[in-house]
């Protein structure tokens, strides 16, 4: 069986990142989102196991302690982390695999894994991201002006990363994302391995 792909996808809040990811999983057959380790609190509507394993700080510094992230970082004020046996279970069961993680994130990864494909989702527009992040609860503008600092210094990032994608328009930002995923599947090391007798069958 061929190893999975590891994609690496970073983007500022309000980028549309998550609906993006979510969609492409269930659009695809063979491909995966790795649920990350938060020590932050749980938001209304997420379950733990689901949107994060949610676990204390005591527990996350354990974990690392025990080597047991791929990548980990701290991020507003919390700690986010990848798991290494998870992540290392689905790639080898030939399952590509999404990491949702931050530039840190992506940096340590990078690192480690030469091959893992990172593509980096941007707002169409400052105006639609101001938008965005405005509709997300408070008004408040100190709040909203604070959202813009942090999300302008994750896309500060973004020409550390392989592929960008706009997205405007869902679909075919969505479509952007698919054809990522789709042209890696063909890539020569990907169709030799899963491939290799029928390559050895017309050559022989
Ligand atoms: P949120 O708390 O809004 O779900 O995520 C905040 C930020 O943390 C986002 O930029 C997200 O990509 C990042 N993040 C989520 N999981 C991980 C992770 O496992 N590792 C890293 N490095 N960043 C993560």
């Amino acid at each position: 069986m061929s190893q999975g792909t590891l994609f690496i996808v970073s983007a500022p809040s309000g980028a549309g990142k998550t609906t993006l990811v979510r969609e492409l999983i269930e659009s695809l057959d063979g491909i995966q989102v790795s649920v990350s380790h938060t020590t932050r609190a749980r938001r209304r509507g997420e379950v733990n196991g689901v949107n994060y394993h949610f676990v204390e700080t005591a527990e996350f510094e354990a974990m690392i302690a025990r080597g047991e992230f791929f990548e980990h970082a701290r991020v507003f004020d919390n700690y986010y982390g990848t798991s290494r046996p998870a992540v290392e279970a689905m790639l080898n069961a030939g399952q590509d695999v999404i990491l949702e993680i931050d530039w840190q994130g992506a940096r340590q990864v990078r690192s480690q894994m030469a091959d893992a494909v990172s593509i980096f989702i941007l707002p169409p527009s400052r105006d639609e991201l101001e938008r965005r992040l405005a509709s997300r609860g408070t008004d408040e503008h100190a709040t909203i002006a604070r959202r813009m600092r942090d999300a302008v210094s994750e896309m500060s990032h973004y020409d550390e990363y392989d592929y960008l994608v706009i997205n405007d328009d869902f679909t075919t930002a969505l479509r952007e994302l698919q054809s990522l995923v789709i042209s890696r599947r063909l890539s020569l090391a990907r169709v030799r391995e899963a491939h290799g007798s029928l390559l050895a069958a017309l050559l022989s």
